[in-house]
């Protein structure tokens, strides 16, 4: 059974910063915020990565990053979605999830 840290978050057995939470998904604060506001947009159900993910799911999960960002005040000033796949990607946490990122303005995308 997987128990990566955002499952234990999902079943409780973790405290979070939660701002909002639907049948299908938890959006909770990033512990190590890059911007003002910080959120990560993860699935209930146990998703590896983009791999796995079925577009009903990259859909709504789209779907609740944008309203979550209404919800906290971002939507109409502009707001980025991350998401870091792999070892090459910087991803961390073996689950999938969006970053959402916003309240300052954040630049240029600079892309290499
Ligand atoms: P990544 O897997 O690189 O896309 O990012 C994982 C993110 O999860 C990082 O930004 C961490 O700061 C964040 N993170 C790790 N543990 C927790 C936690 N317990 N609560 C909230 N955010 C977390």
């Amino acid at each position: 059974m997987i128990t990566d840290i955002f499952c234990k978050i999902i079943k409780g057995e973790l405290s979070s910063d939660k701002v909002y939470e639907d049948d299908n998904f938890m959006v909770i604060k990033d512990i190590h915020p890059q911007a003002p506001v910080h959120l990560l947009v993860i699935p209930k159900k146990h998703v590896f990565g983009m791999h796995d993910a079925t577009q009903e799911l990259l859909g709504q999960a789209m779907i609740v990053a944008d309203k979550t960002a209404q919800i906290v005040g971002i939507a109409d000033k502009g707001y980025r979605l991350i998401m870091n796949e792999g070892d090459d990607g910087g991803k961390l946490v073996p689950h999938f999830h969006i970053h959402l990122l916003g309240g300052k303005s954040l630049g240029p995308k600079i892309v290499k």
